[in-house]
């Protein structure tokens, strides 16, 4: 663990319009793997804050007050992203661009901007100003940024934060700032990946009646995949639309060999009402006769949206919670049993995408929301 304030980072104003403090976040180039930079820059600036108790674990920063207020709020975000549209595995920066030409105005085209550098850019902005003019916050928060969400669950800086800082992760309420379009979105889909074999006997194809096809053999499994109606599940007042299919198939050697063995891997997205056992008995019962292996699998987190906190919450933003679809962070913080929600500027369907872009009222506007919410 590294406690040390960091000299030589870049100097960010946490203080100037949070529009235009992502754009400085996302011209420090934070790539999965290559966090540091940024890592240094928050932990320096956080470190100006009087009021904030910081811990620093590898390139993950958690920042705390410790006012002893009834409640505690975590508002979490990870500081790298995928990579560069590109320039793929660079580790050159990336110039944000405004469009408009006044920086400040309209669109601001990044890396990042959508995933997730404006809600980090928020997170930052609200820490910086939260005791302005003697004010303080009516709750007691901790602000958490991480390192490597975009890659392997393995890697997760959150997953490390629990497992060396469990307990400066407690909180009542957590708030992820992942891009939401400014609504609130609650708990999230589960995920599972499952292989599905199928075994023949290698032949000549000239003498196929020697062999057996196993790529044939795999034909009902893609069938019942293919007549499979997923269900829509309603969880705590959410309706989660699951999706399960194939999404790799992979059989044959040569194109005049019959093939022995053909693998069909498997894509559940279950709602959050099953554990992940169930999400599996289920695909199993759907695969019945077929040699199924489950490869991978990460649970679904419940809305939560009856805990108090999230209801004085959800009232504030005031406008109608949706469920989130895809596997986020929240989860973690669901199995530490904190009840948690995406709530974030940007449009989560630009996120990854070569034109990720962001609103700067957007930013500004979840800014405005979050302060409000906390004052
Ligand atoms: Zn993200």
């Amino acid at each position: 663990m590294i406690v040390t304030a960091q000299t030589a980072s870049v100097h960010l104003d946490l203080r100037q319009d949070v529009a235009l403090l992502t754009a400085a976040l996302i011209d420090i180039n934070s790539v999965s793997g290559n966090e540091k930079e940024l890592a240094d820059a928050v932990e320096h600036a956080l470190r100006r804050i009087p009021q904030l108790d910081i811990v620093r674990d590898g390139d993950s920063i958690i920042a705390r007050t410790a006012l002893g207020r009834q409640e505690r709020v975590i508002l979490a975000g990870h500081l790298d992203t995928v990579p560069l549209p590109t320039t793929e595995g660079s580790l050159g920066t990336v110039p944000s661009f405004w469009p408009s030409g006044a920086p400040g105005e309209g669109l601001l085209y990044g890396r990042g901007t959508t995933d997730m550098k404006g809600g980090v850019a928020v997170q930052l902005a609200l820490a910086a100003s939260m005791f302005d003019g003697g004010a303080e916050p009516s709750k007691d928060v901790t602000f958490v940024f991480y390192d490597h969400e975009e890659v392997e669950a393995v890697k997760s800086g959150l997953g490390r934060l629990v497992r060396n800082h469990g307990g400066l992760l407690d909180g009542d309420f957590a708030i992820l700032l992942e891009p939401t379009h400014g609504t609130v979105e609650g708990g999230c889909n589960g995920t599972m990946r499952l292989a599905a074999t199928t075994v023949g006997e290698a032949a000549h194809s000239a003498r196929a009646w020697m062999g057996s096809n196993a790529i044939h053999a795999a034909a009902p499994i893609l069938a019942r995949l293919a007549a499979y109606e997923p269900a829509t599940v309603n969880v705590d007042g959410l309706d989660y639309r699951e999706s399960l299919n194939a999404v790799k198939i992979n059989g044959g050697t040569a194109g005049n060999v019959i093939p022995d063995r053909c693998v069909v891997e498997i894509n559940y997205r279950f709602a959050p009402d099953k554990t992940p056992e169930q999400a599996e008995a289920h695909v199993r019962a759907l695969l019945e006769g077929f040699d199924v292996v489950k490869t991978d699998s990460a649970a679904g987190a419940r809305p939560g949206l009856n805990h108090p906190a999230a209801a004085s919450f959800v009232a504030a933003v005031g406008a109608e919670p949706k469920p989130k679809y895809g596997w986020t962070d929240v989860a973690r913080f669901s199995e530490l049993g904190i009840p948690a929600v995406n709530f974030g500027p940007g449009d989560p369907l630009l996120a990854h995408k070569d034109n990720e872009h962001v609103d700067a009222e957007a930013v500004r506007e979840c800014l405005r929301a979050l302060r409000t919410w906390l004052g």
